[in-house]
């Protein structure tokens, strides 16, 4: 087993653990899991096994939504400032995700 507190909110900011970053390290981990293949249920799994960690296959759901959304948001605005390499590496990103 993992350990949580050490993998996400080990920190050396001084305004840890508000400083943000375990929040972003943790939304990383869930979007790798995703990149691999994993559905929702099968991530609550796999933070279950790694982790001791409780969650719901719809929290888990709407996150990976809500971050397909966002990369929509980044993507257009990629598109609109003619940033192509940016588009490109945001549209893989949500295919991952997809
Ligand atoms: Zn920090």
């Amino acid at each position: 087993m993992l350990d949580f507190a050490e993998d996400f909110l080990d920190c050396d900011c001084e305004s840890n653990p508000y400083c943000g970053h375990p929040e972003r390290k943790f939304m990383r981990y869930l979007l790798d899991l995703r990149a691999q293949g994993l559905g929702p249920d099968a991530i609550v799994d796999v933070m279950g096994d790694e982790y001791l960690v409780t969650a719901y296959p719809g929290d888990v759901l709407s996150f990976l939504d809500g971050s397909v959304r966002t990369l929509e948001a980044m993507e257009d605005l990629a598109n609109v400032e003619g940033d192509r390499e940016m588009e490109q590496r945001v549209s893989e990103r949500k295919r991952n995700l997809l």
